[in-house]
C-alpha cells in the first residue's frame, strides 16, 4: 500500500478524522488521530501488519516487542504474520518493564512495533529496556509517525505513514477565528 492508500484506509476506519477538535492538552487541531479505531477490525489490522512484516522480511528477527497499550495489538499481528514470538512491555510506577514473567534473552534479535510515534518517548523506554537485557534491536516500526520524520532513534525507524499534525493554542486557532464549531471525535461502524 502506498501512503495515499494508507491515508484512505485510515479515513475510512476513523483513524484520521478531520474537523475542529480540542485535544486533551487544550490545544486545537484540524486532525484527530486514533489508531485504536482500525485495530478493532482484524482484517484491516492484518493488512497493516502484513505491510510492516514486508518491510522487515529480509532481516533476521526472533521476537516482536510492543509497548502497552497502543503497541499490543499491532505488534502481535506483525509477529503472527512473521511467525515470531511476541511480548509487550508495560509501565509499572512510571517505569517501562517486562512483567508477567515475559522476558527477552541476551542476543535475541528484536523488532519494536508501536501504533503512533509522537515524541518517541515510549519507544525510547523500550529501547533502553531491551538494551538493558542485551537484546539485539533490529529496528522500529509504527503505524503512524505523527512527527513527520522529526523523531529520530539510534536504530532504523520505518513507519507505515508519516503525518504532520498541527495544533494551535486556543487563542491562536485559525478554525476558531473562522467561527467553525468544535467537533467531538466520534466513531462510526465500518463494513469490513
Ligand atoms: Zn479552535
Amino acid at each position: 500500500m502506498n501512503q495515499k492508500e494508507i491515508i484512505e484506509l485510515f479515513k475510512k476506519t476513523n483513524v484520521i478524522q478531520t474537523g475542529h477538535f480540542e485535544l486533551s492538552s487544550g490545544r486545537h487541531t484540524d486532525t484527530y488521530l486514533q489508531c485504536a479505531q482500525i485495530l478493532q477490525y482484524p482484517e484491516y489490522t492484518n493488512k497493516l501488519a502484513a505491510e510492516i512484516a514486508e518491510i522487515w522480511e529480509e532481516e533476521d528477527i526472533d521476537l516482536v516487542v510492543g509497548p502497552a497499550i497502543g503497541g499490543i495489538v499491532i505488534s502481535y499481528a506483525v509477529a503472527s504474520k512473521m511467525g515470531l514470538r511476541n511480548i509487550f512491555s508495560e509501565r509499572k510506577n512510571g517505569k517501562m518493564k517486562f512483567r508477567r514473567n515475559l522476558e527477552v534473552k541476551k542476543g535475541e534479535k528484536v523488532l519494536i512495533v508501536e501504533d503512533v510515534v509522537t515524541t518517541g518517548g515510549s519507544v525510547r523506554e523500550v529501547v533502553e529496556l531491551l538494551e538493558g537485557s542485551k537484546a539485539d534491536i533490529v529496528g522500529i516500526s509504527s503505524l503512524v509517525d505523527r512527527s513527520n520524520g522529526e523523531v529520530k532513534f539510534n536504530y532504523p525507524f520505518k513507519p507505515l505513514l508519516k503525518l504532520k499534525v498541527d495544533s494551535y493554542k486556543k487563542n491562536e486557532c485559525k478554525l476558531c477565528e473562522q467561527g467553525i464549531p468544535i467537533n467531538k471525535p466520534g466513531s462510526k461502524n465500518v463494513k469490513v
